[in-house]
């Protein structure tokens, strides 16, 4: 069995992203630039999006946090997000989730540019990724890709199962796999013999929110399995959906958490905002 190592290949890819950022910078000036709008004080929120801002200056961007309070309005949050549409020295405008409950998630990720989209939520960038022309795709199901190129993981003819169908994971994750020329089957709550199911997986991924869900009786012997729950057990320690240690024992290739397919995420989320900024110079090249 391989462990799946991702917070090492976050970090090679960071690296590479801070020379190619620096190399951009010096041949056309241009920087890439990622405003983050935080909306309120979830405490998990303040961490993810530290997070982010630490990998941005990181990577040499231009990074900005617009923190605001939880009591804004929905049109003063719009009027915000229009505001960043239109400065061109910001490439990626992300919107904190999840929002208070006064406020319209869908409405104000319809008003984030599509372009300007580096979570790639808005139905113009899903619809793009299920049409078969990604531009900007969610950063987890493509750490997950970005795991499978460099682990050398073939999913040509591959069975692969998700198990999960959220917006952000499941139904991009399956895309992708279905692109990459697996065969995808879609799991869920309402699944009929969840554990038999996933026994056919030659790919296995999880993304369910439940702390040790997947045992050993979900997995084929030498299965790939991709582990994305970011769970707490009852001493606050972080756990994924699988069973690692039982897991571990059966499939060929797996991601622990904490390690694996987490810190993937930030890293890719960095990436989509270097292509932000690349389309960006191609579409001004156009003017
Ligand atoms: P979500 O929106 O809550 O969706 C969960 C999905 O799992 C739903 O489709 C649900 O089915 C399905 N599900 C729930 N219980 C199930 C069961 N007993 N059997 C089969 N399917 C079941 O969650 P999400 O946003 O996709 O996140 C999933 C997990 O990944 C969470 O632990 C989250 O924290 C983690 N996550 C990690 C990262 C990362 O960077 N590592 C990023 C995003 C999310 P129904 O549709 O039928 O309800």
């Amino acid at each position: 069995m391989t462990d799946i190592d991702g917070k090492a290949l976050a970090a090679k890819l960071q690296g590479q992203l801070a020379e190619k950022t620096a190399r951009l910078k010096a041949e056309t000036g241009m920087v890439p630039g990622l405003v983050v709008i935080l909306v309120g004080e979830d405490p998990a929120s303040q961490v993810y999006v530290r997070n982010k801002e630490r990998s941005a200056l990181a990577a040499g961007f231009k990074s900005e946090v617009v923190r605001v309070p939880e009591t804004i309005t929905q049109e003063e949050l719009l009027t915000l997000i229009s505001k960043y549409n239109q400065d061109a020295d910001w490439h990626g405008i992300l919107v904190q989730l999840p929002l208070p409950a006064h406020i319209n998630e869908e409405k104000i990720l319809l008003a984030i540019d599509p372009a300007k989209d580096v979570d790639g939520f808005h139905p113009t960038n899903m619809g793009k990724l299920w049409s078969g022309h990604p531009v900007m795709i969610p950063s987890t199901p493509a750490g997950i890709m970005e795991m499978f190129k460099e682990y050398k993981i073939d999913l040509a003819g591959k069975n692969a199962v998700v198990i999960g169908r959220s917006n952000i994971v499941g139904k991009p994750m399956a895309q992708m796999l279905l692109d990459a020329n697996a065969t995808v089957t879609i799991a869920h709550s309402r699944t009929k013999d969840l554990p038999a199911l996933a026994r056919q997986a030659d790919v296995l991924v999880v993304a369910i929110g439940r702390g040790h869900f997947v045992t050993k009786d979900f997995v084929k012997p030498g299965a790939v399995v991709i582990d994305v729950g970011m769970n707490r057990d009852e001493n606050g320690k972080l756990i994924g959906d699988v069973a690692y240690e039982e897991v571990a024992e059966v499939a060929s290739y797996i991601t622990p958490v904490p390690g694996g397919v987490g810190p993937m995420t930030i890293t890719m989320l960095m990436e989509q905002t270097y292509n932000a900024c690349l389309l960006a110079g191609v579409a001004d090249g156009q003017d």
